[in-house]
């Protein structure tokens, strides 16, 4: 158990569950990337992949320019969503609603992320720790990015099931 006296302790604490959180999608996103069928949604799955491997990066140099050792909690956050969303995968599903599936799937981790940094930025901001806050930043720009390209991939992924649908029903 660890003490949480002060802010830069919280900061800390909440460092390791990200560093975690990261660490466990640079393991699921070449799943992700596998699992897609349209080729830019598997580009933004491994587009983020190495985007993500830089995050992990930055969290280390976060951790140093705080004088705090590198260290990882597990994040059960992190654990529920991926469990979640590579349950679609074991389901028979055709490839548009698949690809749907794992675009809803990933913008909940951006989600989760983007609410994490812009935590952690804020508590290093008001910490005067400017570096490392302008380091969580750099991230939490690329988080939002990435969930912006995913929206843009699902509209036409849901489009395309729309009209899918419509088609279904006057060969009836
Ligand atoms: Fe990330
Ligand atoms: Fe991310």
């Amino acid at each position: 158990m660890v003490a949480l006296n002060d802010l830069q302790d919280l900061l800390v604490d909440q460092l390791r569950d990200l560093y975690d959180a990261e660490h466990q999608l640079t393991k699921a996103l070449p799943k992700m990337a596998k699992a897609a069928t349209r080729p830019e949604l598997r580009q933004a799955f491994e587009k983020h992949l190495s985007q993500t491997e830089e995050h992990v990066n930055r969290l280390e140099q976060v951790f140093e320019i705080l004088g705090e050792r590198a260290k990882a909690k597990p994040c059960k956050a992190m654990k529920g969503l991926i469990e979640e969303g590579s349950e679609v995968l074991k389901e028979k599903a055709s490839d548009s609603v698949r690809d749907a599936a794992l675009i809803a799937a990933a913008q909940r981790v951006e989600h989760y992320e983007i609410a994490a940094y812009s935590t952690v930025r804020t508590f290093a901001e008001n910490l005067g720790q400017r570096e490392a806050a302008s380091i969580l930043n750099q991230t939490l720009k690329e988080e939002g990015e990435t969930d912006k390209t995913l929206t843009q991939i699902a509209t036409t992924c849901v489009n395309e099931l729309a009209e899918q649908g419509v088609g279904a029903e006057e060969s009836d």
